[in-house]
């Protein structure tokens, strides 16, 4: 049975765009119909693959943006963030059409991911489009029903590049176990209290939960912003095994 499930994991699927929605004016979410899907964890990812008409073929992993199955059986939502210069992500934010068919694989990933069942606090910290995995884990949380408190601190370029802004606001507004604080890195909203600035030491010590709560540390985003984050945590006395790292890549 183990078998099957890995091999199942392993089979690329056509998938098929249901619905697709601007999250940002440089990220859209594509809702996926994808035949067989065998579930997935918050946190995991898939394997993308696009075959061009003289048989190139490009393979990107994004991750599910979606929570348990049980939110949409079958479906599968992932948000991509174009890169101007990127071979797959263009194609993913700007040209595929509902009811086109894209070739996908998973879930893909074991350690990255946030299990109900855990008791611990959770502190989630977002570089960019590295909040899309981070999002499954907090709508995952709340359609669980489970009361561990989640603090997410979430690190932007402007107040326009952050995906999910109303929702965000919406669950804080709803649910007093779910916190999340901005880090602009460029420009800040009217009123903001600070000038633009990277994640450092005293908004992780501020906003996330403190080494002495025994927290769950979720980081993820562009490979530079997970290592400062990472190094925040560890110099700030986090255990290094409870905090598990998603890198996407890129040097931003
Ligand atoms: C496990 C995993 C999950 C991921 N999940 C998501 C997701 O949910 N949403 C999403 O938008 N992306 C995600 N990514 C990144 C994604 O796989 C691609 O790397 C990204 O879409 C760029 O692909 P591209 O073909 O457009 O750019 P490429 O043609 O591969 O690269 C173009 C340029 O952008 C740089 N670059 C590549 N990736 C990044 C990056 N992440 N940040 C900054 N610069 C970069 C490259 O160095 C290059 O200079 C994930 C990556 C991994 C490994």
């Amino acid at each position: 049975m183990a078998g099957t499930a890995v091999s199942g994991r392993l089979t690329w699927r056509a998938a098929t765009l249901a619905e697709a929605r601007w999250e940002t004016p440089s990220a859209r979410t594509l809702v996926l119909d994808v035949p067989d899907w065998p579930g997935h964890l918050p946190g995991q990812h898939v394997d993308v693959r696009l075959t061009a008409e003289d048989g190139y073929r490009a393979q990107r992993s994004y991750s599910i943006a979606s929570a348990w199955p049980s939110s949409g059986a079958g479906q599968v939502e992932l948000t991509i963030q174009r890169l101007d210069d990127g071979e797959v992500s263009p194609y993913l934010t700007d040209d595929v059409q509902v009811g086109d068919q894209i070739e996908l694989r998973g879930p893909v990933g074991g350690w990255f991911v946030w299990r109900a069942k855990s008791t611990s606090p959770v502190t989630l910290l977002a570089g960019g489009s590295g909040v899309v995995p981070l999002m499954a884990m907090i709508r995952a949380r709340a359609d669980a029903g489970t009361r561990q408190p989640f603090r997410l601190i979430y690190s932007v370029r402007t107040p326009e590049d952050a995906l999910y802004a109303d929702e965000l606001r919406r669950r804080v507004r709803d649910d007093a176990g779910l916190d999340v604080h901005f880090v602009y890195t460029r420009k800040v909203p009217d009123g903001w209290p600070a000038p633009p600035k990277r994640l450092d030491v005293a908004a992780v010590n501020t906003y996330g939960w403190p080494p002495d709560f025994a927290p769950d540390c979720y980081v993820c985003g562009p490979t530079t912003f997970v290592e400062t984050a990472a190094d925040i945590l560890v110099a700030l006395g986090h255990d290094p095994r409870r905090i598990r790292t998603e890198r996407f890549g890129g040097t931003s």
